[in-house]
């Protein structure tokens, strides 16, 4: 088993999608030889109201500070939030991330340019052009990163998890490349992390999210910095596959990789 597991994507219950307490997460955590977590409950400025996003924060945030009470030095809890598309609604963000001290914000894109959830597209219409989805993505990726205010940069590349995991549809981000290294180049330049989610190992995908050869490009790059993230939506998923995420890393050249404390890097040994 590794050493240094540190899950920097959990949702617990107070995301809309989430299934589990924080508590039992925790305990799950602590029992599976976890040292560490990042708790970051979904903030989407676009469905803020539809889904209470307010609200589930501010519990969010309250429920961090109960657990770390609790579960004290045997378990490191972040405080954290999956911003959505923060950079289309930077009022609101600024609020958001003013509102609570947290140690790490997921910058995360569900859309696509014109502002279409992915998971809400009919891949199989023929109107809908899975390029032309990809391209979209990569670009409000890009524009996400220009404005920069998050720490990690949440699986690269989500479009492949439905547009195969869902419909079968073979994507390859080798077609991508020019446009995920204009956003590789963003991140390094800025100083911000690029997440391995473990999370396509789970759900269909059958590899991480991004894939290795964009962990290739982000080291030939000059990139150091990543978050491991599982994207659990529930107990069983907690640093899933980190074992194979971890390999990963260190196939490529990896030593290291991140945490954050206080919305700075702590950086761990990949043992
Ligand atoms: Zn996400
Ligand atoms: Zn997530």
């Amino acid at each position: 088993m590794k050493l240094n597991l540190f899950d920097s994507h959990v949702h617990t219950d107070n995301s809309y999608d989430g299934v589990h307490s924080i508590a039992y997460l925790c305990e799950r955590a602590v029992a599976a030889g976890v040292m560490g977590i990042a708790v970051t409950d979904h903030y989407n400025c676009d469905v803020a109201d539809r889904y209470h996003m307010d609200v589930r924060l501010r519990q969010s945030v309250f429920d961090v500070e109960r657990a770390r009470l609790a579960f004290g030095d045997s378990l490191y809890i972040a405080m954290g939030v999956e911003l959505g598309q923060g950079h289309l609604y930077p009022g609101q963000s600024r609020e958001v991330l003013a509102g609570a001290p947290f140690d790490f914000v997921l910058g995360t894109v569900h859309c696509d340019d014109s502002g279409r959830r992915i998971e809400e597209i009919d891949f199989d219409s023929p109107q809908v052009v899975v390029s032309r989805v990809m391209e979209g993505y990569f670009r409000v990726c890009l524009e996400m990163c220009r404005w920069g205010q998050f720490d990690s940069l949440a699986h690269l590349g989500y479009p492949q998890r439905i547009i195969w995991g869902r419909y079968r549809i073979p994507v390859d981000l080798a077609a991508y490349r020019e446009m995920i290294e204009e956003v590789l180049r963003e991140l390094i330049r800025q100083g911000k992390a690029l997440e391995l989610n473990t999370g396509g190992l789970r759900m269909g995908l059958g590899r991480t999210i991004p894939g290795p050869e964009v962990f290739r490009w982000y080291k030939d790059l000059g990139g150091e910095l990543v978050t491991l993230g599982s994207d659990a939506h529930r107990a069983e998923s907690l640093a899933y596959e980190f074992d194979t995420a971890m390999d990963l890393l260190t196939a490529l050249g990896y030593e290291y990789f991140a945490f954050f404390k206080e919305r700075r890097p702590v950086m761990l040994r990949l043992i």
